[in-house]
């Protein structure tokens, strides 16, 4: 008889893996023991969980797999950023990035194998979405990024951003399940202050959101308050224009009573004028929010083109004027395609 398909273990709750102990007659506590292997220790074997008897772990070895991402190729940029091409268990590939500053070392991870939004000036667009990350998928992405900045920086990794390939609200439950194992003190233990989600802005999601009370930061790729602008770059805004979105994040506001940070990128021709700001100006008066100028990374042929220094000045006065914080992101990684909007797995 053929053997039937081991399963991961790594699919299974504490709590499903504490019906499975009691279940052939073990201990509750040893899934704890177990779990604490897998999630906060990154066991790859289960001969490495050496409190776990000889024969449980034989056990363990004849009914169950332990998937893992690993890192495929890594490239290192002239300013320390590395780029990870790392491979799941089907042997898809998607990219994740450590970016070091002065103060902080960030991980940018990828919540879906490529994506489905045709966002006409982001690289990651030109792929297909093949399919969602499961949840050890994106946690086991900040575990390498992780051991990476222990091995090559001397430092902790601080900050996680889900600014990788894919749309995180597309991945609701996985990427929730994943926040969650990075920030239970079993997991890595990390505060949900220092990460970020960031979205194109579907308003229903965001509102979910809300209603789980999540406790992570909220990012929105923004580019235009204007509806024609931001439809013709985001062809998502034509499904959820911006009155919506702005209805969406009061609802965000006041659940969960944390301020929104847009993420805007200024192209020459396409939103660098006095009306473009003007409109910025007036949607970051919906709720308390900040302003991040991405630097845009090319991408192409020149369809887009960073706007000039004069137009981002002008942003930022006049958002400052108007009492927003608003800050110029340098980009990071250029070299090696790691930068925003560039992770196209072209390695
Ligand atoms: N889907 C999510 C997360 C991935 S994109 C989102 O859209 O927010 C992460 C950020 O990079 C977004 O703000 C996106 O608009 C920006 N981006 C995409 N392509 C870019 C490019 N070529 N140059 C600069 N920023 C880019």
């Amino acid at each position: 008889m053929e053997q039937a398909e081991k399963r991961d273990i790594r699919q299974l709750s504490l709590e499903q893996l504490t019906e499975y102990f009691v279940q052939i007659g073990d201990k509750a506590f040893r899934a704890k023991q177990v779990y604490e292997w897998l999630w906060k220790k990154s066991a790859k074997d289960f001969d490495q969980m050496t409190n776990i008897s000889l024969s449980t772990r034989e056990k363990l070895k004849s009914e169950f797999t332990i998937n893992h991402i690993a890192v495929d190729q890594m490239q290192r940029s002239g300013d320390g950023t590395i780029k990870n091409a790392v491979k799941l268990y089907d042997g898809m590939i998607v990219e994740s990035v450590l970016i070091p500053t002065e103060k902080r070392i960030t991980a940018c991870i990828s919540s879906q194998v490529g994506c489905s939004l045709d966002c006409n000036f982001c690289a990651t667009a030109r792929l297909k979405r093949m399919r969602n990350l499961n949840a050890d998928e994106i946690y086991d992405q900040v575990v390498a990024i992780k051991d990476q900045s222990e091995q090559f920086f001397n430092r902790p990794l601080t900050n996680i951003v889900f600014m990788g390939m894919g749309e995180p609200l597309l991945n609701y439950a996985n990427v929730l399940e994943s926040i969650e194992k990075i920030t239970k003190p079993d997991g890595l233990g990390m505060s949900p202050k220092r990460i970020t989600l960031s979205t194109v802005g579907i308003p229903k999601m965001i509102k979910k959101l809300a209603d789980d009370e999540v406790k992570f930061n909220l990012a929105v790729s923004l580019h235009s308050a204007i509806n024609d602008t931001r439809s013709a770059v985001m062809p998502i805004n034509e499904k959820s224009p911006l009155e919506e979105l702005g209805d969406a994040l009061k609802y965000w506001y006041y659940k969960t009573k944390s301020k929104v940070t847009y993420e805007y990128v200024v192209w020459r021709g396409i939103n660098d004028k006095e009306k473009d700001v003007d409109a910025l100006v007036k949607f970051c008066k919906i709720i308390p929010s900040k302003v991040n100028l991405i630097e845009y990374n090319p991408i192409d042929d020149g369809e887009f083109q960073q706007a000039s220094e004069d137009a981002l000045n002008l942003y930022v006065s006049k958002l400052e004027a108007a009492g927003i914080v608003a800050k110029v992101r340098r980009s990071r990684g250029k070299d090696i395609d790691a930068a925003c909007g560039q992770l196209a797995n072209k390695s």
